[in-house]
This record gives structure tokens, C-alpha cells and sequence, in this order.
């Protein structure tokens, strides 16, 4: 079992990360609050992938945050 991270706008793997207990998915839903079921989604298996974003779409976003509003683009 596994929490992967995944870019939520080009969906490249940005990591994955061996977790040994369900408190600490529970702390990632605590982090997430509200959006958990945006941002985090639980496998039948158990593995739970988390929607972030990769270091290329943040430095796009960065240079053009005008696609930051339009929260569409790349999908
Ligand atoms: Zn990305």
C-alpha cells in the first residue's frame, strides 16, 4: 500500500510514498478538510492517490497564474 501523489493538470507520478497506517490517511484528509474527496482518492486496495501539483505546472502557473483561475487548462 501506498499514497501516491499525482500533477492534478499533466497527471505525471510526482511521488509515492510507503505509509504504514490508516491514521496517517487520516491525517491527509484532515489537511485536505473539506476537499478531501478533491484532492484525495482511496483505491479499493487500499493505495490512496493525492491530486497535487508537480514542480513544471506549478512554475507554469507561476509565470502564468491567469490559468490558475481557469482551472481547466491541460485537461
Ligand atoms: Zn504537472
Amino acid at each position: 500500500m501506498a499514497i501516491r501523489y499525482h500533477c492534478r493538470h499533466c497527471e505525471t507520478e510526482v511521488g509515492r510514498l510507503p505509509f504504514g497506517s490508516a491514521g496517517e490517511v487520516q491525517a491527509l484528509h484532515r489537511l485536505a478538510d473539506g476537499e478531501a474527496e478533491d484532492f484525495i482518492t482511496e483505491g479499493e486496495d487500499g493505495e490512496v492517490t493525492v491530486r497535487c501539483i508537480c514542480e513544471h505546472c506549478q512554475e507554469s502557473l507561476g509565470q502564468f497564474p491567469d490559468y490558475y483561475a481557469l482551472q481547466k487548462w491541460l485537461q
